[in-house]
């Protein structure tokens, strides 16, 4: 059984409709995905009601926090994608979001590479409803100037990068409550290797109940650590590709097996016998 539970949509920063990303997922071998929009919950049953037959979608969220001003990102799986609490978090999310770029494109300005609000909804493609700074970043590969995408984060809008501004959305203790009261499980994303030895054990006594393992490109040595972490402080392992479009290679060229994350699935419910 191939597993991928880390996946992002047209709805936030991915380039296929989640239409099209579930079709794109069977294709390439995936048996269980999880939809992970960043602060969005809109793709979850528009891909689940359009899964082909084999395909598996399990309901997620990615919450982007900020903690002591760093990003730190939960990620939410089962959640309901009805539930009220959550669908006010989105929609407060959207349009803090949208105060945060226009922000970011005020420094982009003063930094002498001005682009306009318009030119970041047109890289969103006039999808995305979570803008977020991967719009940004096409708005300024379209310009003409950076001559590419990783360029724009390098120079200006990297964590730390002039123009990089925090979301400011939402604690860690916050999202892992609003997870959990949408009937969720709360997974640390892609954590860094320092931040995670300074806070985990702050973020468990918040209630955080696993952590992501398994990613593409990750040292070998960081995800033994974490498998070690996982097992000591009784976290369940989450894993994925954090997929966003073509450029990060075929859907189910990376996958996570059964075994790896089979206690996580058994908590929705998912049968991985
Ligand atoms: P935001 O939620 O607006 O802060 O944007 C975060 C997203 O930007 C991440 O999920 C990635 O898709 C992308 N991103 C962040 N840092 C980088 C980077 N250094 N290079 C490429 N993409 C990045
Ligand atoms: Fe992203
Ligand atoms: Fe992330
Ligand atoms: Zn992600």
């Amino acid at each position: 059984m191939r597993v991928d539970l880390h996946l992002h949509t047209s709805r936030s920063d991915g380039s296929l409709e989640p239409r099209d990303l579930v079709r794109a997922a069977r294709a390439g071998g995936l048996d269980v995905i999880a939809i992970t929009d960043h602060d969005a919950v809109a793709g979850v049953l528009e891909a689940q009601d359009a899964a082909p037959p084999g395909l598996a979608v399990v309901a997620g969220i990615e919450v982007s926090c900020t903690h002591a001003g760093a990003e730190v990102h939960v990620l939410g799986y089962f959640v309901d994608p009805r539930n009220t609490k959550l669908l006010a978090y989105t929609s407060e999310a959207e349009e803090s979001r949208r105060r945060r770029v226009r922000a970011m494109l005020e420094r982009l300005e003063a930094l002498g590479v001005g682009v306009s609000y318009d030119d970041v909804l047109a890289a969103a493609g006039g999808r995305a409803l979570m803008l977020g700074r991967p719009h940004v970043a096409r708005a300024l590969v379209a310009a003409g100037h950076v001559s590419s995408y990783s360029e724009a984060f390098d120079r200006f809008l990297g964590d730390g990068r002039p123009a990089c501004l925090p979301t400011d959305l939402i604690s860690v203790a916050e999202a892992i409550e609003l997870v959990h009261g949408a009937g969720g499980v709360a997974v640390w994303a892609h954590p860094d290797p320092t931040l995670f030895d300074l806070e985990i054990r702050r973020f468990v006594a918040w209630g955080l109940d696993g952590v992501e393992c398994y990613r593409p490109n990750a040292m070998p040595t960081e995800r033994m650590l974490l498998e070690t972490a996982a097992r000591d402080l009784r976290l369940l392992r989450s894993g994925g590709s954090d997929w966003h479009g073509a450029w990060n290679g075929p859907l189910g060229g990376f996958s996570v097996s059964a075994a790896d994350v089979g206690p996580l699935l058994a908590r929705g419910g998912f049968s991985t016998a």
